[in-house]
């Protein structure tokens, strides 16, 4: 069943992520209504309404609930109480038990192994026993991470040598924690799959990406690997997203390594920030993909008419250079409309069009995106 027009997506959420899904719903003709702690949200300023409630406040559930015809997330830490206060009252997708998977990176790790689909090697930690015992068994360096609650970079140390084992336990947490083995990546990737209820699947390109101080910099679309990889990780997604039985959309992040072999580090049942070169590349982004996947449109091709490489606008360094960056030709800036650019912030991306085909080398790239001086 298809949402009519006119009807409303409840977003949890007021993010970035949130403000650009309910751009793509008013787009279909749809209102959101977005349930977010924060006054003055990115995604309450494009939203036909909104909620300003704490994420365990039942009551202000109860209300959102009412008010709208389905429910999703752009943001995965929703209390699993709250979660199901929401489910025995509206459709939300995706469900709580994928929201549950991908809440919890042990959780994550032990369906993904079940299903066939390869991870870093990694031990659950409760103890400072437990770490020796794994460091034991992965041996160093490791990657320490709490299996909760991280994102860019917080919430996990390195471990170098066992000097750092006590430090990183005690500094870590909520416990329980997973220790991962490291891996000597060449490059990260990233996939985004759409799937409907009624099991068709639209994926996007494999892409690369690059970080900065722990924070997504760069996305390159598609990612310049060769087409066996790029074939391996569309089909690790697209099974993933059917073995979690997925209505919505799914990011999932990977790890390639020097000899081509592809190990799954996250995947995310939301938007993604390295999915955000679909806007200007595709004739249907990743966002209006969520929208018609939880709304039961059908879902088109997730074709790229244009290569294209994303930028993001990280704190007040980035952003001081807006003005040069609007004034340049071919630049297609993105503002999250957020006010205060904190170090580390992200506040926009920029995307840059390539004909299909010709994405440049690195040099060609940071010559793309220089801003007009
Ligand atoms: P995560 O929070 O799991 O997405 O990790 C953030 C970043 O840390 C990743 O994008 C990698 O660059 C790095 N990283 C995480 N886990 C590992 C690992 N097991 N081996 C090597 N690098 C890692």
């Amino acid at each position: 069943m298809s949402l009519p027009p006119g009807s409303t997506i409840g977003i949890i959420g007021g993010g970035q992520l949130g403000r650009m899904s309910a751009m793509a719903a008013a787009r279909l003709g749809y209102r959101a209504h977005i349930f977010t702690p924060e006054p003055d949200s990115p995604a309450a300023l494009v939203a036909a309404q909104t909620t300003v409630a704490a994420y365990t406040d039942q009551a202000a559930l109860k209300i959102f609930a009412a008010t709208v015809d389905v429910v999703t997330f752009e943001f995965e830490n929703i209390p699993a109480t709250s979660l199901q206060l929401l489910t025995s009252l509206k459709p939300v997708h995706p469900s709580a038990e994928v929201l549950a998977i991908s809440q919890d990176r042990l959780a994550e790790k032990a369906f993904l192994n079940s299903i066939g689909v390869p991870t870093a090697p990694y031990a659950a930690v409760e103890s400072e026993a437990d770490l020796a015992a794994a460091i034991a068994t992965l041996g160093l360096p490791a990657v320490l991470k709490t299996t909760r609650l991280g994102y860019d970079g917080k919430g996990q140390a390195m471990l170098r040598t066992q000097h750092d084992a006590a430090a990183a336990f005690a500094a870590l947490a909520p416990k329980p924690l997973v220790l991962e083995g490291f891996i000597n990546f060449a490059c990260e990737i990233s996939v985004i799959v759409a799937r409907s209820a009624d099991g068709s699947i639209a994926s996007f390109d494999p892409v690369e990406n690059r970080h900065k101080h722990h924070i997504l910099d760069l996305t390159l679309a598609p990612a310049p690997l060769p087409l066996e990889i790029l074939a391996e990780a569309t089909r690790l997604g697209r099974l993933i997203a059917e073995k979690l039985n997925l209505t919505g959309l799914l990011a999932v992040e990977m790890f390639v390594t020097a000899t081509g072999t592809l190990l799954v580090n996250e995947i995310a049942p939301r938007p993604h920030n390295s999915g955000h070169w679909t806007l200007d590349a595709c004739p249907a982004s990743q966002f209006e993909m969520h929208i018609r996947a939880v709304a039961g449109l059908p879902l088109p091709p997730a074709s790229r008419h244009s290569d294209a490489v994303m930028k993001n606008l990280i704190g007040p360094d980035d952003m001081a250079d807006w003005p040069a960056i609007v004034a340049t030709p071919g630049l297609i800036p993105h503002h999250y409309g957020k006010t205060v650019a904190r170090p580390g912030r992200k506040m926009g991306h920029i995307n840059r069009l390539f004909p299909k085909g010709s994405l440049p080398g690195d040099f060609g790239i940071m010559d793309a995106l220089k801003y007009r001086d």
